[in-house]
């Protein structure tokens, strides 16, 4: 089976790619939780990667204070609901990736069908009810969730899978008092590329460097810091 991988070509000659990793990304499923902020730039990044399956999940609609950050759409978008306008963008894009858009919120009752059979979980939700619905999930089918947040000016990332990892709740255990915070573009999509690059390291079958670890990144000093997470022995959710 030969397959056209011309349009990958400049990623495929990268340090440890080759087409191997080409065709496993094709074979890729990914569940991407919110598309806002980050959940644009994720969606964006596996779609120009050649990622094979998207689900995109979402039960927004188009404001027009979401276009300081929310790319992929415009004007024409407001009042349209997200998940299905995000896919016909991304179709575009690249109709190599078949784009699934579910336009539901995320519960508990209903993650796992919504999840279904997607070998990673990324957390572009801005909620964390939703949040620790999809840390469930995670843990029951065993495959990693990439968390990604944003708070003003500062982002973070990390990368849970239990049980060599931590899980989201072992880190918050409670749910932050949320409000509608400040956000510049610049700073979601940054985030949302990197929870993208953390996805494309585990589908290509490398090592994900922030696994078990958190990223707090300053962008209005520019400081970085990675800091190792430890497991809570008393957390509900993955402790004993
Ligand atoms: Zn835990």
């Amino acid at each position: 089976m030969t397959e056209n991988f011309e349009r990958y070509q400049r990623q495929i000659i990268l340090d440890g790619w080759g087409a191997e990793a080409q065709k496993r990304l094709k074979k890729s499923r990914v569940f991407i939780a919110g598309i806002g902020g980050l959940g644009c730039p994720v969606a964006l990044n596996l779609t120009l990667a050649g990622v094979g399956h998207i689900t995109i999940c979402d039960s927004d609609k188009v404001d027009v204070t979401n276009l300081n950050r929310q790319f992929l759409y415009n004007n024409t978008c407001i009042g349209l609901e997200k998940s299905p306008t995000a896919q016909r963008y991304l179709q575009r894009v690249n109709p190599d990736t078949q784009v699934e858009a579910l336009y539901e919120k995320i519960r508990p009752e209903n993650v796992d069908a919504l999840v279904a059979d997607a070998q990673i979980i990324i957390d572009c939700l801005d909620n964390f009810e939703a949040r620790y619905a999809i840390n469930q999930c995670a843990i029951r089918k065993k495959i990693p969730l990439v968390h990604g947040a944003v708070w003003g000016m500062e982002g973070r990332l990390a990368v849970f899978h239990p049980p060599n990892t931590p899980c989201l709740s072992c880190i918050f255990p409670e749910a932050p008092v949320t409000s509608s915070t400040p956000v510049l573009g610049a700073v979601t999509s940054t985030i949302g590329s990197m929870q993208a690059i953390e996805a494309i390291h585990f589908l290509t079958g490398e090592k994900m460097a922030l696994k078990g670890r958190l990223l707090i990144m300053d962008f209005s000093t520019m400081k970085f810091q990675q800091f190792k997470l430890s497991k809570k022995s008393s957390c509900m959710v993955c402790g004993h």
